[in-house]
C-alpha cells in the first residue's frame, strides 16, 4: 500500500515518522543527539533490516528518539526481543484505578507518597526526599498486588510492564538474561515506567539447592545488575515485585526492594464492598444490608478474588432456579429474572472455598514484623 512505500530501502530508524507514516511522539532519550554508533541494532549475521518483518519494524520505530535513532540501549538487543517486549509485556493502558480497589487505605497512602508523587514531580523528590525504586507487594494470593501495580501506572501516567517471574525461567529457557536486559531496555525508553515482576521469589530466591541452574543464577544476577543499573541513575523506572512467599527472598532481593508492603486479605468492609461493587454493574445488587453483613461474616478468610469467584457463582442462582423451573435458555426474559439473594450466596459459598489457609497468614505477619516497611 501507499503507506508502506519505500519501506524495504529504509534503514530502520531514520526516520523521524513511523514507517506507516503516523506521528511518533518523541521519546525522552538520555544519550541525546544521534551519536556516531556504527551499530544500529544487532541484526542476524549478514542480513540487514530487511530481514525483519513488518511487525518487527513497527516496534523498533515506535522507540526511535526525536532523533529518529533507536536508542542506544536497545541497539544492540535483539529485536525479535524488543517486539516480544512491546506486544505482550508493555500494557500502554492499565486500566485499573485506584477506587477500583477495596479496602488497602493503609497501602495505598503508602504508594501514593512513595512512587506515586515521585514519579509525578522528580524534580521535588531527588536528594534526601530521592525515592527507592524497588517495591515489594507480599501477601496471599488473590488480594490485589496486581491491581496495585496498574493503578500505580494508570495514576502515575507510567507504562507499565507485566512479567511473570516464572515465564523467565520455565518460558525463555536459555534466554531469561537477554528477556531480562531487553525489559529494562525497552522500560527506559519508555519513561515514566512502572515494571511488575510477579512471583518474583522464584527469581530472586535465596534457595540454593543442589538443582540451582547456571543458568538461573546467571539470570538473578542479571536481574539485580540492571535493578542497580537503574537505581544510580535519574531514570524514571519503578520496579514492583509480587510475591506470596516473600520468606524465599534473600538478603540481596530484599536490599534492593527498600519498601515492602503487605497487602493481607480484604477486611469485612472491604468484601462488601467487592460484592456490591461487581453486582452494581450489571444491575444485580438488591441485597439488604442485613443480608450484605451476614454473607461478609460467613467469607471471613475469603480473598478478593474468592470474593470475585463467589459473586460470579452466586449470581447464576436466579439462573439456574429459572432453568430448573422448566423455562428454556432461548426463550429466557432478562427482565423477569429474581435478584440475587443471600440464599444463592449460601449455596455458592458451598462451591468456592477460601484459597488461602490460616497458618499461611501467619508467615506473612511474622515476615511483615521482621521486614515490612509499615506495619
Ligand atoms: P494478586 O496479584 O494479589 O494475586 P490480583 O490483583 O491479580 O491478585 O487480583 C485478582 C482479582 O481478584 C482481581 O482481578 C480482582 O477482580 C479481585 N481482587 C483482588 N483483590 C481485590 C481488591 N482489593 N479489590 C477489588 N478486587 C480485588
Amino acid at each position: 500500500s501507499d503507506n508502506n512505500r519505500g519501506f524495504g530501502h529504509r534503514s530502520y530508524g531514520y526516520t523521524r515518522r513511523g514507517i506507516r507514516g503516523n506521528f511518533v511522539p518523541p521519546i525522552r532519550s538520555k544519550e541525546g543527539g544521534a551519536g556516531n554508533m556504527t551499530s544500529r541494532i544487532a541484526r542476524p549475521a549478514g542480513k540487514g533490516d530487511d530481514a525483519l518483518d513488518d511487525s518487527t519494524k513497527r516496534c523498533l520505530d515506535m522507540l526511535c528518539g526525536p532523533d529518529g535513532e533507536l536508542p542506544e540501549k536497545l541497539r544492540n538487543l535483539e529485536p525479535r526481543l524488543i517486539e516480544h517486549i512491546s506486544n505482550e509485556i508493555m500494557d500502554q493502558d492499565p486500566n485499573v484505578r485506584w477506587e477500583d480497589i477495596a479496602g488497602l487505605d493503609h497501602a495505598k497512602t503508602c504508594v501514593t507518597e512513595m512512587v506515586i508523587w515521585p514519579l509525578l514531580r522528580p524534580d521535588i523528590f531527588k536528594g534526601c526526599r530521592s525515592p527507592g525504586r524497588g517495591l515489594l507487594l507480599f501477601g496471599p494470593p488473590g488480594t490485589g498486588k496486581t491491581m496495585i501495580g496498574k493503578a500505580i501506572a494508570g495514576e502515575a501516567k507510567a507504562t507499565f510492564f507485566y512479567i511473570s517471574a516464572s515465564s523467565l525461567t520455565s518460558k525463555w529457557i536459555g534466554e531469561g538474561e537477554k528477556l531480562v536486559r531487553a525489559l529494562f531496555g525497552v522500560a527506559s525508553c519508555r519513561q515514566p515506567a512502572v515494571i511488575f515482576v510477579d512471583e518474583i521469589d522464584s527469581l530472586l530466591s535465596q534457595r540454593k539447592s543442589e538443582g540451582e541452574h547456571e543458568s538461573s543464577r546467571r539470570l538473578k544476577t542479571q536481574f539485580l545488575i540492571e535493578m542497580e543499573g537503574f537505581d544510580s541513575g535519574s531514570d524514571q523506572v519503578l520496579l514492583i515485585g509480587a510475591t506470596n512467599r516473600p520468606q524465599e527472598l534473600d538478603e540481596a532481593a530484599r536490599r534492593r526492594l527498600t519498601k515492602r508492603l503487605y497487602i493481607p486479605l480484604p477486611s469485612s468492609d472491604a468484601r462488601a464492598w467487592i460484592i456490591r461493587s461487581l453486582l452494581q454493574k450489571d444491575g444485580l445488587f438488591k441485597l439488604s444490608e442485613e443480608d450484605t453483613n451476614t454473607i461478609c461474616k460467613l467469607t471471613a478468610g475469603y480473598s478478593g478474588s474468592d470474593m470475585k469467584n463467589l459473586v460470579k457463582d452466586a449470581s447464576m442462582g436466579p439462573l439456574r432456579e429459572a432453568l430448573r423451573q422448566g423455562v428454556e435458555i432461548t426463550k429466557l426474559n432478562k427482565e423477569d429474572m429474581r435478584p440475587v439473594t443471600l440464599q444463592d450466596f449460601e449455596s455458592a459459598l458451598q462451591e468456592v472455598r477460601p484459597s488461602v489457609s490460616l497458618n499461611e497468614l501467619g508467615i506473612y505477619e511474622d515476615w511483615n514484623k521482621q521486614f515490612g516497611s509499615l506495619s
